[in-house]
Formats: C-alpha cells, sequence, structure tokens
C-alpha cells in the first residue's frame, strides 16, 4: 500500500469521503487520490516522495507555478504584521485599484473569500438591482454550490452524477432557468417566454466545468445583446478564466463587456479569495451604500491580498501570455498527433493557457452533450497511465487542464513521450 493509500484509508473515518472537495477524490477516474506533500514551479510531490508534472494547478490559481517566490515573500511579509485585522487596510484599495487596471469593465469591486461567494452575491446583487427573480444559466456550467446555481452544474456535480443537489428547495431552484451553452436560440426562446422576468444571465465565457468549451463565435455577442434588449444583468463568472485566458480575462480576450464579473482563483495566488465588481451604478446597490446585503468576517484579510496582489504584480510580463499559450499549443497539438498515429478518435481545446482533451470521434466538441458523450473507458485508462508515469492531470473528463508559466519545454516533451505510451496501452483495449 503506499502512503497515499494509507492516508486516504484514514481520511475516510474523520472526512466524508476523505477529502473537503468532493472531485479531489478520484470518483471520476476511480482508484485512490494521491496526497500532496509539496510543490515547487511545475511539480507536485507526494507522500510517497512521487513528483509530478501538475496540469491542475489547485484548479486554477497556480498560472505562475507552484512556491512562486514573490507571493510566498510577500505573503511571509504579511503574516509578520498580522493576520487579520477586520479594519479596512490600505492594500485592500492597492488591489482594488489594481484589478480595475487589468479589468476595464470593473468600476468598483468587492472582495469574498471565494468563487462561490463571488457568483452567489453576484446573483443576489442582478437580482436586487433589477427587481426581477429568475436567473439563466447553462447547462454543464458551474458556478459554485449556492442553492440557486447546482441546478444542471458541471465540475464535480457532474462528474459525480448529481446535477441537482438534495437539500435545495424547488422554491429556490424553480427560479434557475437551464439552457444549452454555444446555443444562442435557446436562449432567445426562453426570453421570449420569460424576459422580462429573468434578472441575469450566468456564464462561463469559455466552459471550463464541463471539460475546456470554449464559446462559439457570436455566442458572447448574442448574449450581450439579449440582455441589452430585456435589461438584464449579464454576469461573466471569470473565477476560471479570470488573468488565465489573457490578462484582462475572457472578456478582453473575446471583446465582450459584461456588467458585472465575478474572480477567483489567480486572484488570490493559492489564498482563498473571490471577487465580484462591475458597472458602479450595480456595484453601488450593494451594503453599505445600497440595499443588497453582503458581508465577510475574513473579506479583504491582509495576507490573502498580499498573495493576490504578488500574484497579479508579476502578470504584468508581457511575454507571459504569449508563451503560456505556445505551451498550450505544443501541448495540444502534440498529443493530437500522437493519437491520430495511433489512431485513437481524440479531440482537443484550447483558449489562452486553458486546455481539453476528448476521446471521441467528433472532429471538435462544441457542447455539453458532446463533452458527455465521450469514451470515459478511454479516458479513465488514459488518466491512470498518464499518472503512473508521473503526470498529474485533473481527475475527471469535466474539468479544464491549466498551463503555467513554470512548465518548460523539457516538461511537454516529457508530458508527450507520456501520452504517446499512454496512447499505445489505449490500442489494447
Ligand atoms: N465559478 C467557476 C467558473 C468555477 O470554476 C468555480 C470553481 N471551480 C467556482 C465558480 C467556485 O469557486 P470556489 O470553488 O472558489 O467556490
Amino acid at each position: 500500500m503506499s502512503r497515499s493509500e494509507e492516508l486516504f484509508a484514514q481520511a475516510q473515518h474523520s472526512i466524508p469521503g476523505g477529502v473537503n472537495s468532493p472531485v479531489r477524490a478520484f470518483n471520476g477516474v476511480g482508484g485512490s487520490p494521491i496526497f500532496i506533500e509539496r510543490a515547487d514551479g511545475a511539480y507536485m510531490y507526494d507522500a510517497d516522495g512521487t513528483r509530478y508534472i501538475d496540469y491542475v494547478g489547485s484548479w486554477g490559481p497556480m498560472i505562475l507555478g507552484h512556491n512562486h517566490p514573490a507571493i510566498r515573500n510577500a505573503t511571509l511579509k504579511a503574516v509578520e504584521r498580522g493576520l487579520s485585522f477586520g479594519t479596512p487596510t490600505e492594500i485592500e484599495i492597492t488591489m482594488a485599484e489594481k484589478i480595475k487596471a487589468m479589468v476595464p469593465s470593473i468600476e468598483k469591486v468587492r472582495m469574498v473569500n471565494s468563487g462561490t461567494e463571488a457568483t452567489m452575491t453576484a446573483i443576489r446583487l442582478a437580482r436586487g438591482y433589477t427587481g426581477r427573480d429568475k436567473i439563466l444559466k447553462f447547462e454543464g456550467c458551474y458556478h459554485g454550490h449556492a442553492d440557486a446555481l447546482l441546478v444542471k452544474a458541471g465540475s464535480g456535480a457532474l462528474t459525480l452524477g448529481v446535477p441537482n443537489s438534495p437539500g435545495i428547495p424547488e422554491d429556490f431552484a424553480k427560479h434557475t432557468l437551464t439552457v444549452t451553452f454555444n446555443d444562442l436560440d435557446s436562449v432567445r426562446d426562453i426570453f421570449a417566454q420569460f424576459g422580462d422576468q429573468i434578472a441575469t444571465i450566468i456564464v462561463e465565457p469559455v466552459a471550463g466545468n464541463m471539460n475546456c468549451i470554449p464559446p462559439a463565435a457570436g455566442f458572447l455577442e448574442g448574449l450581450r445583446s439579449i440582455c441589452d434588449d430585456y435589461g438584464s444583468v449579464l454576469i461573466f463568472d471569470e473565477v476560471m478564466t479570470g488573468f488565465r485566458v489573457a490578462r484582462g480575462g475572457a472578456q478582453e480576450h473575446y471583446g465582450v463587456t459584461p456588467d458585472l464579473t465575478t474572480l477567483g482563483k489567480v486572484i488570490g495566488g493559492g489564498m482563498p479569495v473571490g471577487a465580484f465588481g462591475g458597472k458602479r451604478e450595480i456595484m453601488d446597490f450593494i451594503a453599505p451604500v445600497g440595499p443588497v446585503y453582503q458581508a465577510g468576517t475574513l473579506s479583504g484579510n491582509p495576507v490573502a491580498m498580499a498573495a493576490g496582489l504578488a500574484a497579479l504584480t508579476e502578470l504584468a510580463d508581457p511575454e507571459l501570455y504569449r508563451n503560456l499559450t505556445a505551451k498550450v499549443t505544443k501541448l495540444v497539438d502534440g498529443m493530437q498527433q500522437l493519437a491520430d498515429t495511433a489512431g485513437i478518435p481524440f479531440t482537443t481545446n484550447r483558449a489562452g493557457s486553458m486546455f481539453g482533451f476528448f476521446f471521441t470521434g467528433a472532429s471538435e466538441v462544441t457542447s455539453y452533450q458532446q463533452a458527455t458523450q465521450c469514451n470515459m473507458e478511454h479516458f479513465k485508462a488514459f488518466y491512470h497511465s498518464m499518472l503512473r508515469q508521473g503526470v498529474y492531470l485533473a481527475p475527471s473528463a469535466f474539468e479544464a487542464g491549466f498551463m503555467s508559466a513554470a512548465h518548460s519545454d523539457a516538461d511537454i516533451d516529457a508530458t508527450l513521450a507520456a501520452a504517446e505510451q499512454a496512447f499505445s496501452e489505449l490500442k489494447a483495449l
């Protein structure tokens, strides 16, 4: 038994499923999760001392690689000044100004402690601002685990086959309308029926919780104009895409401007941080200026702000995003070539430093339905072969992969060599 297996067995006795977040339990791929002891750059090291090239990056935050010196030093310095004050601090202003400068659609921003808090509050704000109850989301998009948003959600909810969680009263969920990602007609149809009751459309501008599915040409623009026509608030959930798909997020990359944006992951540099922000007129509906309530004992925490600010500051390097995109291209094109040579039905998607691969005969994957119809046996076998060879991918077919600035050409070559072996094992299945 490996040390990870021992720890997982021990964890089951005191932690539900042995994990503090479901998808970590490897339900999507079978087998026992690896317990990580430390991480540095592109690598994570498990409790048995095995090294993995990591394409999960703590589920998104680690765009600069693990244990980045600038983030570590800023965090340690902040720790020396005290962990939390529960008062305003200057670094919160610096952080807000930094976010505004990087994401110009954000005129005012409020810090929270997770992506879930950010989306939950953005929805409340949109409802308070419009005076409407209904919200529109897309099947397979995940926006955290707030009640109204756990309807036809992606990520772990999809991996575990629990699209509608028990514990959510019908009365809460009935205001959540769900339509098809990349299908504007489905949005138009539902607006034709309920348009004057819909407070907001919330969307992952690149879907990253049903594998990785970029928006079809015109999709985000279409959502923008439907929201304009009906007076609904457009929320881009950029918890995953923010500061990742481009420095200014997916809204910069695709040139479409939302009313509100939710942020998480990269914004905390690895600390628990989220944020929501947008048009001044809407943001001023939030307490204490406005009537919509939201609060947080640890929101804007000085240590978390120091880590996040250091991360965002490092992202100023003009070469960074070009390099990330080049590395993703090398990885996914290389994988495609190897799969083709091995005769394994396979296709890939990419958006900035996010990528996804699909075991399917389809030439491209643009929909939730296609993503869920991929060959899961191929995925699981591929996953475990890569893991055995020291490559750590997200343990679910419904998650995006993330490249970091710390991945070297040699890391990508090693990943491709492992993939060649994994594809050849699939042929024997
Ligand atoms: N929105 C999106 C798009 C996400 O990917 C996630 C997390 N994967 C969340 C919201 C929820 O964020 P958190 O896990 O920090 O609550």
